[in-house]
């Protein structure tokens, strides 16, 4: 879900990224109220992206016999796509449910 271009489900208006980010918002044309996960699926991204580049390093340090040239990969290349990992995995996990 993209929230830089969230409409209302109800009388399909555009509602700004800055309120999509709130646990809970309404929309400025109707007033429907919604409920968004934003700063949950944030922490989970990030926890879940962390995770998994630390297992791929501590990994591939412990199987490769160069493991300094593999944390400094892994610093290089890891942390740039660890970045759109998370971005991507936020996406995903993000929901915005109309609040009843
Ligand atoms: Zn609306």
């Amino acid at each position: 879900m993209n929230i830089d271009h969230f409409r209302c489900a109800v009388c399909g208006g555009a509602v700004g990224p800055r309120e999509v980010r709130q646990p809970l918002f309404r929309c400025p044309g109707c007033g429907a109220c919604y409920r968004s996960n934003y700063r949950q699926a944030m922490r989970w991204s990030l926890l879940l992206t962390l995770a998994l580049w630390l297992g791929v390093t501590l990994v591939a340090a412990l199987l490769s016999e160069a493991w300094p040239r593999v944390l400094l990969l892994s610093l290089e290349l890891g942390l740039i796509s660890s970045l759109f990992l998370g971005m991507l995995i936020h996406r995903l996990l993000l929901r915005v449910r109309p609040e009843r």
